[in-house]
């Protein structure tokens, strides 16, 4: 199936069949918006390492194909983002602790395919940098990072899960329940942790519901921190994009392929020369 989003002039990815042979990539479908690259350059030059890094776009239906081809072609770790990260969960033979409770695989060593998730690291260092005044969280959407966010949470907090397509995988939990409507009345915290707006779509919702001390988080991010998600609510509301959570789980992903610990200022600043 043809991708939704191929850019069609200059892009700065590779698809997967057209990848030269390398050593680390990210890949997803969009993929052209990642940041990656530039973190793990930054992070190779600090070590002094000569190993390269691309973005490859990977469609959900050439997922086994296009990664057994880039095993073949060389490439040791891949970084994962949307939508592949559950298909990277049944892909791999052994997962880190953090990648079985969350059903989601976020950076894969391919030569032994193995799966982590540093995703959950990620959102706590994220949620912590912020000051929420109760315990109730409202996360939106269903997939791989909102899986990884109740799992980085549910002891804390109580979680309500606003999703498109709801199902059960929480359903058991005592504290955690699924909202029928996007409602955000009563909450402390709101995560946005949906896809729409990388689409080009939104999500409905009524920003007068929200608490005048809700904290705001949207896992995407922005040159200038305001996400279009972020941006539909008043200024006076603490708001937080992902930048945090994607140098957290970039250099703790680092760590797992290289054994080699990173000052996360290096990749800190490798975001910043891009805002
Ligand atoms: P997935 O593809 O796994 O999940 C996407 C989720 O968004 C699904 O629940 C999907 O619902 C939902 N969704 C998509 N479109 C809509 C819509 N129009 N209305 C309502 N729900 C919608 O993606 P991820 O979970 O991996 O990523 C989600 C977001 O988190 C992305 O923006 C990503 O960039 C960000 N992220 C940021 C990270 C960081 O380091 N800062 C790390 C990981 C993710 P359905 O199942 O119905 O399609």
């Amino acid at each position: 199936m043809p991708s939704k989003h191929r850019k069609m002039h200059n892009p700065n990815y590779f698809s997967w069949k057209e990848a030269p042979s390398g050593n680390y990539a990210v890949i997803g479908d969009p993929i052209s918006h990642s940041l990656s690259p530039d973190m793990f350059d930054a992070a190779f030059k600090h070590h002094h390492l000569d190993l390269t890094y691309h973005r490859i776009l990977v469609q959900e239906d050439e997922f086994d194909e296009a990664l057994n081809h880039l095993s073949s072609i060389g490439y040791h770790g891949l970084n994962v983002t949307l939508p592949l990260k559950s298909l990277a969960y049944e892909w791999v033979n052994t997962r880190e602790p953090d990648a079985e409770s969350s059903k989601s695989v976020n950076c894969i060593q391919l030569d032994i395919r193995a799966g982590n998730n540093t995703d959950i690291s990620g959102i706590k260092y994220l949620i912590n940098s912020a000051k929420i005044s109760g315990k109730k969280i409202l996360i939106l959407g269903n997939g791989g990072a909102a899986k990884a966010t109740v799992c980085a949470l549910q002891e804390e907090y109580e979680i309500a899960i606003w999703a498109r397509t709801p199902n059960n995988d929480y359903i058991s939990s005592g504290n955690i329940c699924y909202l029928d409507q996007l409602d955000l009345t009563g909450f402390d915290a709101i995560i946005h942790a949906t896809s729409a707006y990388r689409a080009g779509e939104s999500l409905a919702f009524n920003s007068s519901q929200l608490k005048d001390s809700a904290v705001l988080f949207d896992l995407d991010y922005s040159k200038d921190r305001q996400t279009p998600f972020l941006s539909q609510f008043p200024e006076s509301h603490a708001k937080y994009d992902g930048s945090k959570m994607l140098v957290k789980q970039g250099a703790l992903a680092f760590k797992w392929w290289t054994q080699l610990n990173l000052d996360e200022k290096v990749m800190e600043a490798a975001i910043s020369k891009w805002t």
